[in-house]
């Protein structure tokens, strides 16, 4: 009986540890979460930027081809004068420069606006670019130490594992049971205390003679009103 109440303290003590390495590795393991959100926000504006800045430069390469024809077209244009013959062909073809030199200027402006644009984009891409860099470097680093971190516990919680497997496999098979059951459903917490006459789980009173059935102990108690595990330490 006292071998029971000592497997099952042993085992407790253990699993409290093992929930603080847990919650730990839940905390790194948000640690990185968050690291990686902040990577992506600004990874996706930078993405966005170079969308951005693709269509632009796309929207200036039609404006340059428009642009180049329209200036083959004057070329063409005032190459023909000299051989016009008649005053109205003449006045036609002017016609026809002006309008494409319009055109030109035109064209010309819209492109110095993408340019604009392009070097605003540019500008503000190259921050993102630069808050990306040192931002990565530091989440490197940072996520170098979290996984050290983590390994480190994950070993411990793999040695406490198999602690806690040999230490099941020596429970009655229906005393396994309740541990487990009571361990999740009372927040970790399966065996305890029974101290100057209450359970230390849910500190409310045990009935006298349960308390003092405890000091000899013929089978595992449990408060009847948390259903922990109760054991008591018998005073030297
Ligand atoms: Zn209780």
């Amino acid at each position: 009986m006292q071998e029971k109440l000592q497997l099952l303290k042993d085992l407790q003590a253990l699993d409290r540890d093992r929930h603080t390495l847990l919650e730990q590795r839940q905390k790194f393991l948000g640690e990185q979460g968050l690291l990686q959100g902040e990577l992506d926000r600004i990874q996706a504006m930078v993405d966005s930027l170079t969308t951005e800045m693709n269509g632009l430069d796309e929207q200036r390469s039609e404006l340059t081809e428009a642009l180049t024809i329209e200036e083959g077209n004057i070329t063409r244009s005032e190459e023909r004068l000299p051989q016009i013959k008649t005053q109205k062909e003449y006045v036609a073809i002017l016609k026809e420069v002006d309008m494409a030199k319009k055109l030109v200027k035109e064209l010309t402006e819209q492109i110095g606006a993408k340019d604009s644009e392009l070097s605003a984009l540019g500008a503000d891409k190259d921050e993102k670019d630069g808050e990306l860099a040192g931002l990565s470097e530091a989440a490197d680093a940072k996520r170098g130490e979290i996984d050290t971190e983590l390994a480190e516990l994950d070993g411990r919680l793999d040695t406490m594992g198999s602690q806690r497997e040999e230490l099941l496999e020596q429970l009655p098979v229906s005393l396994r049971k309740r541990y487990q059951l009571l361990l999740e459903r009372r927040n970790g917490l399966a065996v305890v205390e029974a101290k100057g006459g209450a359970c230390l789980g849910c500190h409310m009173h045990l009935p006298p003679q349960q308390f003092n059935s405890l000091y000899v102990v013929k089978d595992v108690q449990s408060c009847p009103h948390c259903n922990r595990l109760l054991y008591i330490e018998k005073p030297d």
